[in-house]
């Protein structure tokens, strides 16, 4: 449904600026080489390519917005904004799902940005997301993906599902820090089982803990770091929507990115997670 009318505006907005040009520049070789030039960007590359989006077989969706290195065709590097990778955050989260269906022969959804944050910021709203319309169609293939996912799992998991926002953070090597905007985005999730599904040993969080590493908030009604409180993405799909699922932004130190253990203690949240809380009232 989104795609579809931001499709609709995308096309508009090149219509618009067609006539003009036609009128100025026309008939002399100039405007008719700018026409082919307008076109060409317009179909530059295919976004499918930027992204990777995998069917799952469990209400969990894994998504990866940082990691990517791939350029967007066309487009200059963005001049504002963070640009920095989020290195390893793809490779644990593709650890943990090879775990997880190792184990219970279900696999989390997963949803990769491939391009690079220097040109597109996945966990933005669309409007500093990125600056040249030319990058529009790598974001949205994205989005459109992370939707049809949310609404897939929505319809097929009644009792519950949940999104997890795959990040890295550069404060603390060995500490993951848990980002739902203080229980807003997992808003469903804690009214339908209280803070504990959020924290402490049976949460998504408490298996890490449980394995060593440090993690953030540790007591009740203790509020999230400010900085990892969580981005866009768990706040436009996460249960404070109608239409969204509980979600949760999980920013991992660098040396648990590429750290196995870390991989197996994230798998062991999935699991305990998803038969503790999203089993239930099917
Ligand atoms: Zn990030």
């Amino acid at each position: 449904m989104r795609a579809s009318d931001g499709e609709t505006a995308y096309f508009r907005s090149y219509r618009g600026t067609i006539p003009d040009m036609l009128v100025n520049c026309f008939h002399t070789l100039t405007g008719f080489a700018f026409l082919l030039l307008l076109a060409g960007s317009a179909q530059a590359y295919d976004a499918e390519n930027l992204v990777v989006a995998r069917q799952g077989s469990m209400p969990v969706i894994f998504a990866v917005p940082h990691d990517g290195v791939d350029p967007v065709p066309g487009v200059p590097p963005r001049s504002q904004g963070t640009t920095v990778r989020d290195l390893n955050s793809r490779v644990l989260a593709e650890r943990a799902a090879d775990l997880i269906e190792k184990r219970t022969g279900k696999r989390p959804y997963l949803v990769v940005a491939k391009f690079s944050r220097k040109f597109v910021d996945a966990n933005r709203a669309e409007h500093e997301a990125l600056e040249s319309p030319e990058a529009l169609p790598a974001y949205r293939a994205y989005h459109v993906h992370l939707a049809a996912f949310i609404a897939e799992v929505r319809q097929r998991y009644p009792g519950g599902a949940l999104l997890i926002d795959v990040h890295g953070q550069a404060s603390d090597a060995g500490t993951v820090f848990r980002g739902t905007r203080n229980g807003w985005t997992v808003k469903s999730l804690v009214a339908r089982h209280g803070e504990a599904a959020i924290l402490g040993e049976a949460s998504l969080i408490g298996p890490f803990q449980a394995a060593g590493w440090q993690v953030h908030p540790t007591e009740p009604g203790a509020k999230e770091h400010t900085k990892y409180n969580g981005g866009n993405t768990v706040f436009a799909y996460g249960s404070n929507n109608p239409q969204g699922i509980d979600a949760i932004q999980l920013e991992f130190g660098k040396s648990m990115r590429d750290d196995p253990r870390a991989a197996e203690a994230f798998a062991d949240a999935v699991i305990s997670f998803e038969r503790k809380y999203l089993s239930d009232s099917k």
